[in-house]
């Protein structure tokens, strides 16, 4: 459809006064578009066409309405690193409306009544970040929110120095988070927590509609979802940074791209948000941080379903967690199906690419070619003996497989990516955008979309990361 015949709906207006603000978004000066999102155009029955045009620009900087759009910010509250902080909201995130029941969002459109101090605006760099990383997410199979453009423009933006300010237009089934409950909660405000939970359980879990235990299945489909995010997490070696309970999605999804990164040499401990000094958020306390936000969350329920039930679903996490890490491994590792009896093996490698310091998706990657000629394994690794015990009980459980070496080396290419957007390769497309040339973001889309192809001209990126740019931690302002 052409933008002009497109009509917007606003579901979330439905739910009681406090919930959102009404706000208009604040157009960028000077903006343009930097790239639009086929795909997810077509998801929104957006002919592509129209991306093109001045219009789009206008519709992504919020300067264009479409017809029905109704602007507005979520309310929510949230557990801040371990901190309750009663109110928050959608300080730099506008709502413009709903279509296929996929809700749009301005980020970086000016303030709302949730801004607090802030000025309501996103810079260039955190834009591109969450652009390209949503993208690489879906495209490694991982539930994500998504994004249909981004725009840049002359408008500054001050931060620790004059920044160029930049919106994403992004797209999810659900912003919905475990922090909106928390706000009702919090205010005791029950009638409204009900209405939020039966929204909630409509746009993500319709099936439970009409069942009589609605909230119980609700808490329990959320736990499941999580405990699986992490694992997905754990598996693909995504840190996400900020987990607190409003960066939490309902419907299970990565929400809120900040100081994130993906692993670069395997670092249990590795910390990518350089304002979490004690690691509440490292990569390996994630799945326990998981547990933690569901146990926020749960609290946050209890006004609706008796605590005992809730915490009888909790309990099942760990195994939940542990049963998808597994399914996960194996696949990464290509045997037939991954056992209990299979920690160990995961174990000791995790611990050899701990100690050899080995790059996580290099290492994947390469064992996904792996035949039992050791050399190309052998190269990532400074010591050889840790590699070559590890590939010693690596061979005696291949035996155990009933599919054939070739039929494993296809499964793994599929699950093991070539490529992960690393920090190092986002900030040399952020520092080309920065002078104007957004070419390398065109071609770190298309890497993104496709990680597990082979995508000969950009072999560069397929190898370890160059030693000065590895396991750095990233500042939280964006
Ligand atoms: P985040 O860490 O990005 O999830 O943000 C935490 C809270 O701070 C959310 O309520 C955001 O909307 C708000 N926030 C972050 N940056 C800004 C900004 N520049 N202006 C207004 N609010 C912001
Ligand atoms: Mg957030």
């Amino acid at each position: 459809m052409k933008l002009n015949e497109i009509k917007l709906s606003n579901p979330y207006l439905t739910l009681p006064d406090e919930c959102h603000d009404r706000v208009t978004p604040a157009p960028l000066k000077n903006a343009f578009l930097i790239h639009a999102n086929e795909e997810v155009a077509k998801m929104l029955d957006i002919d592509v066409e129209e991306l093109n045009t001045e219009s789009f620009a206008n519709f992504a900087n919020g300067v264009l309405a479409l017809e029905g759009s109704e602007t507005f910010a979520m309310c929510y509250a949230g557990h801040q690193f371990g901190h309750f902080v009663p109110r928050l909201g959608d300080g730099r995130a506008i709502n413009i409306g709903t279509i296929n029941n996929l809700h749009m969002q301005l980020k970086g459109a000016g303030q709302t009544k949730y801004s607090r101090s802030g000025d309501g605006r996103a810079v260039l760099r955190s834009s591109i970040r969450e652009y390209l990383m949503s993208e690489a997410m879906f495209g490694l199979g991982i539930e994500t929110t998504r994004a249909l453009a981004l725009i840049g423009s002359k408008h500054e933006v001050y931060r620790q120095s004059w920044e160029k300010g930049a919106i994403v237009l992004r797209v999810s089934p659900s912003w919905v988070r475990f922090g909106t409950f928390e706000y009702f909660a919090h205010k005791k405000k029950y009638k409204e927590l009900e209405a939020l939970a039966d929204y909630a359980i409509a746009e993500s879990y319709p099936h439970l509609m009409d069942e009589p235990n609605k909230y119980l299945h609700f808490f329990t489909e959320v736990v499941g979802k999580t405990a699986r995010l992490m694992a997905e997490w754990q598996a693909v070696g995504f840190n996400h940074g900020v987990m607190n309970t409003d960066n939490m999605s309902i419907a299970g999804l990565t929400i809120d791209y900040g100081p994130y990164a993906f692993l670069d040499d395997y670092d249990f401990q590795y910390i990518c948000n350089h304002t979490d000094s004690g690691g509440r958020y490292s990569f390996g306390n994630q799945p326990n941080i998981g547990e933690w936000n569901l146990r926020a969350f749960m609290l946050a329920l209890s006004p609706l379903v008796n605590s005992d039930r809730l915490e009888k679903i909790i309990e099942h996490y760990p195994r939940l967690y542990t049963e998808r890490y597994l399914y996960l491994m194996g696949k990464k590792t290509g045997l037939d199906k991954a056992q209990e009896s299979d920690i160990d093996l995961f174990k000791h490698l995790l611990g050899m690419l701990q100690g050899l310091n080995i790059d996580y998706t290099l290492f994947f990657r390469t064992l996904s070619h792996y035949s039992g000629d050791r050399s190309d394994m052998l190269k990532l690794a400074l010591f050889h003996k840790p590699m070559n015990d590890w590939l010693d009980s690596y061979d005696e459980r291949l035996k155990e497989n009933s599919s054939s070496t070739e039929e494993r080396q296809e499964i793994m290419l599929e699950t093991n990516p070539k490529y992960v957007l690393k920090n190092y390769m986002l900030q040399e497309a952020i520092d080309a955008a920065e002078e104007g040339d957004y070419s390398m973001i065109n071609d770190l889309f298309k890497i993104a979309q496709n990680p597990y192809a082979e995508h000969e001209n950009f072999e560069r990126w397929a190898g370890a990361t160059p030693d000065e740019f590895k396991n750095k931690k990233l500042s939280c302002s964006s």
